[in-house]
């Protein structure tokens, strides 16, 4: 298809598609919008930087054409604050020559203007869910006029952390609506789940779940160990077609160490983002990076998601996500809308495991580059060769439960007060992720 005139859209969007330089509909858009409009439930599943939110937004502009009463009758679920704004702009740039009231509510600021804001009538509502449910409860926002509900991220919005929230929305809005979800991944055992969310639903894979996206080139150092980790990021940045970089790692104390080192040695702006910054400075970090102040972002995986940053140059994951699906999902953050991008992974001895994990979900294999010349390749302490030696040891019991490694599990002796707190103190518990 070439052009978005042959989707049935309004004057009025077509003419914010042409000022806002779209040529013409990606695949997920052209195949979603018609199914959306004509009322369908739908799965939509599709690269990341491919246009799911206009896929989904577009159609939902037409079908509810303007300002009508003050309660909304669109809900879209967000999982990070930071999409739930991002997303509220992209409806900004479609809405331009349309009267149609939209609101991005979040947490981690205070509630005050968003329930003004609230309180002044609103079409869409663009929400992280327990902001909404906040909202829902001090009787702010109402929810009995929702006609369709809206799950982008949808994989990670099935997990754990969010379900319950999922749930108790469910059982407070109108029964009747339309449900759509979007994702660029969908293990299935949670695609199971999205029977309990959809209706009769359209599948529309464009490609399989948790293919990247094409325009990334995706390649890997094998690196011995933290140390040389760090002097190779320090040499990487050295060179200046590393423009826009976001360094993804997967606890929030290594980001800030990440961050402390970059900021000492490396030109340029440099930011540091997780869920312990307070939300201004998460917003500040984002838009300076957007508008090219930040060159360098160091990110634990809240900005995995969906977050759209034109021209990221490169993607570094600094260590292997351990949740696959975010693999697929960092180095998405390049290679976006119709530009391309390049994605280095840093990967230890313990972490080939992971990535060979990681090549099976994308069904491809990740190029292995010799380390730089002249790379300063330090020594592996003796605890972290530990270590290292430990996680391999897990990995093969994985694979092979007789498998005896040199580091068998140290039983844990109880200690003599445990029982009396805890009858099975000596149980190991195992830790959520
Ligand atoms: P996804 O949700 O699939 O990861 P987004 O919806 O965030 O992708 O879109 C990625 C970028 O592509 C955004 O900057 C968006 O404005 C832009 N975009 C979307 N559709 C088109 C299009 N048809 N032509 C050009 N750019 C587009
Ligand atoms: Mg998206």
């Amino acid at each position: 298809m070439n052009s978005f005139s042959e989707l049935n859209l309004n004057k009025q969007i077509l003419n914010a598609l042409d000022e806002a330089g779209y040529e013409k509909p990606t695949p997920i858009q052209e195949k979603a919008i018609p199914q959306v409009l004509s009322g369908q439930d739908i799965l939509g599943i599709a690269q990341t930087g491919t246009g799911k939110t206009a896929a989904f937004l577009l159609p939902i502009l037409m079908k509810i054409k303007y300002a009508q009463g003050d309660q909304p009758r669109v809900l879209i679920l967000e999982p990070t604050r930071e999409l739930a704004i991002q997303v509220e702009k992209e409806c900004e740039k479609y809405c331009k020559y349309l009267d149609i009231r939209f609101l991005a509510v979040y947490g981690g600021v205070g509630p005050k203007t968003q329930i003004e804001e609230v309180e002044k009538g609103l079409d869409i509502v663009i929400a992280t869910p327990g902001r909404l449910m906040d909202l829902y409860r001090n009787l702010t926002l109402s929810l009995n006029s929702l006609q369709v509900m809206i799950i982008d991220e949808a994989d990670r919005m099935m997990q754990m952390g969010f379900l319950p929230q999922i749930h108790q929305l469910l059982e407070v809005i109108p029964r009747k609506r339309q449900n759509l979800l979007f994702s660029a991944t969908m293990p299935p055992p949670v695609k199971e789940l999205t029977a309990e969310f959809l209706e009769f639903p359209v599948e529309i894979e464009v490609t399989p779940q948790a293919t990247p996206a094409e325009t990334v080139k995706q390649i890997q150092f094998q690196v011995p160990n933290l140390k040389t980790k760090i002097n190779l990021l320090e040499k990487l940045l050295k060179d200046e077609i590393y423009s826009k970089v976001i360094v993804f790692t997967r606890s929030k104390s290594t980001a800030d160490n990440v961050f402390k080192y970059l900021e000492r040695k490396v030109e340029g702006n440099i930011r540091v983002i997780h869920s312990n910054k307070g939300q201004n400075s998460r917003i500040n970090a984002i838009n300076q990076f957007k508008e090219g102040e930040v060159r360098v972002l160091v990110s634990t995986d809240v900005t995995a998601r969906g977050i759209d940053v034109a021209k990221v140059s490169h993607v570094i994951n600094f260590d292997v996500p351990i949740q696959y699906e975010d693999y697929v999902h960092r180095i998405g953050r390049t290679g976006r809308a119709f530009h391309t991008g390049e994605a280095i992974s840093l990967v230890n001895e313990a972490e080939q495991y992971h990535i060979r994990k990681i090549e099976e979900l994308i069904r491809m294999s990740i190029e292995v580059v010799d380390l730089p010349e002249g790379l300063d390749i330090s020594p592996t302490p003796k605890e972290e060769a530990i270590q290292i030696a430990r996680q391999i040891d897990h990995q093969k019991r994985k694979e092979d439960p007789t498998f005896k490694g040199a580091f068998q599990e140290k039983k844990k002796r109880p200690s003599k007060n445990s029982k009396s707190f805890n009858k099975g103190g000596n149980k190991s518990k195992r830790k959520k992720r």
